[in-house]
């Protein structure tokens, strides 16, 4: 810890420094005055030299009475004048005057007019001595010579008087000046004590001033010691600190790379999505979007800054071309009411002659928003192309059966209406396409579907069910029971008038059930199920008429649903059996063999025809494997016959679409051991239908395998030649109705005898079905039929009763008269 700061006296040094400096400066000062003083003193010296100047005037004047007494003496006393002696004391006059014009001497009579003139006759008289002395040749001359001097006497002792006065001056202001100097230096030498005491005083009173700072300043470096341990220990800890702060810059520069990467990247996604995107604050003002958002709406460049106001941007979008003005209107009403919401939303933006847009909003935990602009007008079209696709029939352009049930759904969930439902098929429409081709088939549906629409009402729903299936769904407007009958007699009427298919011309009827229900009570599958009854019972009444749907309909369903289910375990349970019916060989007259006939003895019903359960078993698929069934179980019983023994099976169309039937008939031939040679398949016209090629090679390479195909029940459906000439039958079984009418109906005999001969033509031999009575059976031995099969020579038998037909030899067949 530093100890309390020192405190410096309130004089500093460097006031006391620049004292002393002050009073050096005064000290050099008095020197240089005192030099002055000294010179001033010798100048006044000097001038003392002046008294001289009384003392030179005095010495010309002696010189001057000397030169006269030594010239008089010589003019007294001798004969002889001593001329170098006279011109000696000349010359030292003239030297003396000399002295007087020189100098301060000099300067001083120059400055006395009187003085000048003595001085000037002087030395007049002096210079013209010289040659007056040459002259002298006696004593009287030299007295003359003399006295040219005697009038120098009086000015000589002028010029002395005033020489003596003008040195007592001077000598007076000199004494007067060294007084005064005195005075100075004494005041000098008192200024100098002073300050030299001063000096000491401040210098001791310096000193200690030093001594107590010193002092100061050795507690200040102490104070400074400890400050500079501790000074080192903080600049190791700063050190250490600078270190951590490099690792953490370090670590902050590495981050800042990755976010500058993650901005990058960021940028790039944000500029590469298809979508536009745009972040508001909640003030609507724009915090960032990306390229796609200003191509949505056309904004022009820079209008999406960040801060740019949302209104105002929306004004640009109804101005740029990209929406119109009630769009912008309304998509500034969608950004308004958003930015009050706090959950998530998404919905579509139309603009009916421009373009569509998905947005979708999601609020920020801060407040504001993000919200996406997809342009979806292609999709949107796209969709609505699909949605018609997929809600219309293409060949007539109705409704589908898909957008009929929506409807009836929609109508019976959301309405308290009635609800009719019409449901029309089209009798003998078969006829027309096989007969006629598919071209006059697809005309006709479509003149058909045009003739349903007008007798309609408007609001009223005409839907194609497919093939040549039609729906009307009819709601009610009060009168429904009223209106349903006579519309479907309508309906019947326009359909009864023949249609122009171009080269040709065609009838078909219509048959219509008919089924109403109001409410949720019912599913539209149901009530559709129960106008496609009352349908059936339509077509069953005979065709071209309507029936309406009755509650025991409803129970004939239930019945037949209930079959379904009990089929479904018929076969676990044991309750197929197959029975045998003979064939009798028409011109042996003896057995040929059996049709295998499947029976299914129900627990509570009993013995089911299989008129009535084939039927159900084949819409379900269940013929598959009842059928594998019938066929081990007949070749297991065949493989126990007399060698052979023919035997014949039935085999469902459905049989041939569904599964491997070669691979399951050879597997079943080689399980049994049973000859395929004595095996005969039974197919209808049906099974030909469809996929004719595929069942075509089927039946080739059945027929490879060594059995024969018969074609059954020849007569009752389509008879189209077409097949007779296109599969190779080994047979034609001639449908029991005409065996039964031919008595009756002259031309069930004479359709009887033209298969036979077809037949026979085709290399095929012909079994006459339900032959009843001896009648019959000459009728179609007549006729030239190979085979009969009927109850005159007996029903279906169970395997076990078959015995005694193999032992009643010779032939049974009784010759009819
Ligand atoms: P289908 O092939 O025409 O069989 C002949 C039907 O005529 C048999 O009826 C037989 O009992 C009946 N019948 C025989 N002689 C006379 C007669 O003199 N007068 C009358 N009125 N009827 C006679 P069933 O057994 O009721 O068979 C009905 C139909 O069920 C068969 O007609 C056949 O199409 C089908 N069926 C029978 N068994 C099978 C089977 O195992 N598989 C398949 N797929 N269909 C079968
Ligand atoms: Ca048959
Ligand atoms: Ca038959």
């Amino acid at each position: 810890m530093p100890k309390a700061r020192w405190r410096p006296p309130s004089i500093s040094g460097a006031g006391v420094r620049m004292f002393f400096a002050g009073l050096a400066i005064l000290l050099a000062a008095a020197a240089v005055y005192a030099s002055v003083l000294i010179f001033q003193r010798q100048s006044a010296v000097g001038r003392i030299s002046g008294y001289n100047l009384s003392f030179t005037v005095g010495q010309a004047a002696q010189e001057v009475s000397r030169l006269q007494g030594a010239i008089g003496a010589f003019a007294l006393t001798s004969d002889e004048i001593d001329r170098d002696a006279i011109e000696t004391w000349l010359q030292i006059v003239k030297n003396r005057v000399s002295v007087l014009t020189r100098g301060e001497s000099g300067a001083f009579i120059r400055s006395n007019t009187e003085l000048s003139a003595i001085v000037g006759r002087m030395d007049a008289t002096i210079q013209a001595s010289g040659p007056l002395l040459a002259e002298v040749k006696d004593r009287a001359q030299l007295q003359q010579f003399l006295g040219a001097f005697r009038g120098l006497n009086g000015s000589m002792a002028r010029l002395a008087s005033v020489a003596h006065a003008y040195a007592a001056d001077l000598a007076a202001r000199d004494a007067q000046e060294l007084d005064r100097l005195q005075w100075l230096f004494s005041s000098l030498l008192v200024g100098l004590i002073f300050c030299c005491t001063a000096s000491a005083v401040i210098a001791s009173w310096h000193n200690r001033l030093l001594t107590r700072s010193n002092g100061a300043v050795q507690s200040l470096v102490q104070d400074l010691t400890s400050t500079g341990e501790s000074l080192t220990a903080a600049n190791e800890r700063v050190q250490d600190a600078v270190e951590a702060l490099t690792q953490q810059n370090e670590r902050l520069q590495i981050r800042d790379a990755e976010l500058f990467r993650q901005n990058q990247l960021f940028d790039a996604a944000l500029n590469n999505i298809s979508q536009g995107l745009a972040m508001f604050d909640t003030g609507h003002r724009l915090i960032v979007s990306n390229r796609r958002f200003s191509e949505i709406f056309q904004l022009p460049p820079g209008a999406a800054e960040a801060g740019a106001y949302a209104g105002d941007l929306l004004k640009l979008v109804g101005t740029s071309g990209a929406f119109g003005v009630e769009t912008a209107h309304a998509l500034w009403s969608d950004h308004q009411e958003l930015a009050g919401r706090s959950r998530a939303s998404t919905f579509v933006r139309e603009d009916a002659e421009r373009r569509s847009l998905t947005i979708s909003h999601q609020p920020l935990a801060d407040g504001g928003w993000v919200a996406t602009y997809e342009d979806v007008t292609e999709s949107r079209q796209a969709e609505a192309r699909i949605h018609h696709i997929a809600n219309h029939d293409a060949l007539t352009g109705l409704p589908n059966r898909r957008q009929f049930s929506e409807r009836l759904s929609h109508a019976l969930n959301t309405g308290t209406q009635r609800v009719a439902v019409l449901f029309l098929d089209l009798d003998q429409f078969k006829n027309v396409n096989d007969t006629l081709g598919h071209q006059a088939g697809d005309e006709l549906l479509r003149s058909a579907a045009n003739r349903i629409r007008l007798c309609v009402r408007e609001g009223d729903l005409v839907a194609r069910q497919g093939g040549d299936e039609f729906a009307v769904l009819i709601q009610d407007n009060g009168s429904l029971s009223d209106d349903v009958e006579p519309l479907a007699a309508r309906i019947i009427q326009a359909l009864a008038a023949p249609f122009d298919l171009g080269q040709y011309q065609a009838s078909v009827g219509v048959s219509v059930g008919i089924a109403s229900a109001s409410g949720p009570v019912i599913t539209a599958d149901a009530i559709l199920k129960h106008a496609d009854m009352a349908l059936y019972k339509a077509k069953a009444a005979g065709r071209g008429t309507y029936r309406v749907f009755e509650a025991s309909m409803a129970a004939e369903l239930q019945a037949r649903m209930d079959l379904e289910g009990d089929l479904r375990a018929a076969l676990s349970r044991g309750h197929f059996e197959v029975q045998y019916q003979p064939l009798f060989d028409l011109r042996r007259g003896q057995l040929s063999g059996f049709e295998a006939l499947l029976r299914w003895r129900h627990p509570q019903l009993g013995l089911v025809s299989p008129d009535e359960f084939i039927p159900i078993a084949e819409e379900t698929g269940l013929i598959v494997p009842i059928g594998e069934w019938v066929l081990r179980q007949v070749c297991a019983n065949a493989a126990t016959f007399p060698k052979g023994t023919k035997v014949a099976v039935n085999i469902s169309p459905v049989q041939f679409a569904r599964c491997d039937f070669v691979g399951l008939v050879r597997d079943a031939l080689n399980t049994s051991g049973f000859n395929a040679n004595c095996l005969e398949l039974e197919i209808t016209e049906s099974a030909l239908l469809h996929d004719s090629d595929g069942v075509a090679a089927s039946l080739g390479r059945l027929r490879a395998l060594g059995l024969r195909i018969a074609l059954d029940d020849f007569g009752t459906k389509y008879s189209s030649l077409t097949y007779l000439r296109k599969f190779p039958f080994d047979k034609i079984k001639i449908d029991k109705s005409f065996v039964r009418d031919m008595a009756t109906h002259a031309d069930c005999l004479a359709i009887v005898r033209s298969v036979v001969r077809l037949a026979t033509q085709l290399g095929m031999t012909t079994t006459a079905e339900g032959v009843e009575t001896s009648t019959q059976l000459n009728q179609v031995r007549d006729a030239g039929c190979t085979e009969a099969q009927g109850f005159f020579f007996g029903a279906a038998q169970p395997y076990e009763s078959l015995w005694h037909w193999f032992e009643a030899r010779p032939p049974l067949l009784v010759a009819n008269n």
